[in-house]
């Protein structure tokens, strides 16, 4: 190791930075979050360090650089364009004992500036001693993604209670299981919600109350978006990546199944379109079987698992048996289909409003509002539509929504299979049909589908209905 790690404390003491431009106001940035009294020495300020000027946040020395400026300081930064100057601060700072560091040169400096992720008062700083900061930039943008901020929260917490813990724990080993519990059970789930009274209540008790206390597990409902991974929340990812089992519908893609912890059990609770009402039940069953092992269960869904997801029900029926549960929201198949399709779901000019419907069943037709859904200023979002679409068409029209109206299929958005159909409302399910159009497909219909057209950018091109079987609406686009 060429470089030994350090964390400074620099709260109130003096940081003398040399230079004034733009790479210099970074340096500032990165040691102004550590609280010291910053200097900046250089002849005229660019304007990120003039703007802290003008909030007082740093003092400027408005001269070249003498080595009498260093006196009194903790540590320096050069940071000038000039090799010559930054030579001469390096050697100032060295005759005064006072560590430096010299940017992009390591031959001048004895210290780095780390490339760091902060979850303050956790930081983790990463260094390559200079060699190759890209991989540490690299390493660290991984570390970002699978570090959420709740650890910060998490280690201010154990700081407060440190005290208390080592009193009701005096054990070593039992002290040992205590932290497990915290950090893997549900004083971790209460703070990465924001519930510090709740987290401070649980550690309260199990320290009353000894081991007694259950293991518990948890659930966190999670929306995988439409197929792309690349569509997951961070979130999503790191729930995945903390998962002891996950509990997936078919819908959600094999690429982001392997995005899952690798020792996670991966379970298919799948639902096809038509009588899933069975599977829900023991679904839930699932849920809470695998969290009263004490278990992170993941509970996956397609799109987002509010929007045609069930999710109220399965949250509902956690609530009633006392399972903790957290939800992470995902791209709901409208948004994704509409952006990969390159249709805008509203329009200044024609698209006021949008609706996410859904048109599966019988029952479900029967329910719906067909007067309103015939508006003709809406963009309708049409979910698990594909199936019933000769009646759904029917009753727009019958409504008196255009024959004319530009209506689109998206099958498999975002997927390397996309497929996008192009027609309007009166020829859309003889295109279905004579497209064989499968699942899952989202139907828009709306003016803005026209714009498929023109701004469509992923997977095929969109495949505009001959003119034989539709009307004049698309023509004129
Ligand atoms: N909760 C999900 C919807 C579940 S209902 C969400 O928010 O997206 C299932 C329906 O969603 C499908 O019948 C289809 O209409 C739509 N859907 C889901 N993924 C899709 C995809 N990749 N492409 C097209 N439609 C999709």
């Amino acid at each position: 190791m060429r470089y030994l790690p350090l964390f400074l404390d620099l709260a109130g003491r003096r940081v003398v930075v040399v230079g004034g431009g733009v790479i210099a106001g970074r340096k500032v940035d990165l040691v102004h979050a550590a609280g010291p009294r910053i200097a900046v020495v250089a002849p005229a300020l660019a304007p990120p360090l003039g703007a802290r000027l003008a909030r007082g946040e740093v003092e400027h020395v408005a001269a070249a650089f003498e080595p009498a400026y260093l006196d009194g300081a903790a540590f320096v930064i050069a940071a000038t364009d000039d090799r010559e100057v930054n030579a001469a601060v390096a050697a100032a700072a060295r005759a005064r004992g006072i560590p430096v560091n010299v940017v992009d040169d390591l031959e001048l400096s004895d210290a780095i500036l780390p490339a760091i992720v902060d979850r303050s008062p956790l930081v983790v700083a990463i260094s390559t001693a200079g060699t190759a900061p890209v991989l540490a930039r690299f390493l660290r943008e991984r570390i970002e993604t699978v570090v959420d901020g709740a650890i910060g929260r998490l280690a201010t917490f154990l700081a407060r209670w440190r005290g208390r813990i080592k009193a009701g724990a005096t054990d070593l080993r039992e002290r040992r299981r205590l932290y497990d519990w915290i950090l893997h059970g549900p004083v971790a789930q209460r703070l990465r919600v924001h519930d510090e009274a709740g987290a401070a209540a649980l550690l309260e008790q199990r320290l009353r109350e000894g081991a007694a206390a259950e293991p518990a597990g948890r659930v966190t409902l999670v929306g995988a978006g439409p197929g792309d991974p690349g569509l997951l929340t961070l979130n999503a990812l790191r729930a995945l990546q903390a998962a002891d089992v996950v509990l997936h519908d078919r819908l959600v893609s094999p690429e982001i199944l392997a995005l899952a912890r690798r020792e996670a059990e991966l379970v298919e609770v799948g639902k096809s379109a038509s009588g899933h009402s069975v599977a829900q039940a023991r679904i839930h069953e699932l849920m809470v079987e695998h969290a009263a092992r004490g278990l992170h269960v993941v509970r996956l869904k397609g799109g987002d698992p509010f929007i045609f997801g069930r999710g109220g029900e399965e949250l509902q029926y956690l609530r009633e048996r006392g399972v903790p549960y957290e939800v992470v929201p995902g791209v709901t198949a409208a948004l994704a289909c509409a952006a990969y399709a390159g249709i805008p779901l509203t329009h200044r000019e024609h698209a006021r409003s949008v609706r996410f419907v859904t048109a599966h069943c019988r029952e479900s037709i029967d329910a719906v509002d067909w007067r309103g859904l015939a508006r003709s200023d809406e963009t309708l979002a049409v979910y698990m539509g594909a199936g019933t679409l000769p009646r759904l068409a029917a009753e727009l029209l019958r409504h008196g929504r255009a024959a004319s109206t530009p209506a689109a299929i998206i099958e498999n958005g975002t997927r390397a299979q996309q497929r996008v159909l192009l027609g309007d409302l009166a020829a859309l399910p003889a295109i279905a049909e004579a497209e064989r159009v499968g699942s899952p497909a989202l139907i828009i219909v709306g003016e803005v589908a026209r714009h498929a057209a023109a701004l469509g950018w992923f997977g095929a091109p969109p495949m505009v209905a001959p003119a034989a079987i539709i009307g004049q609406g698309l023509r004129a686009a």
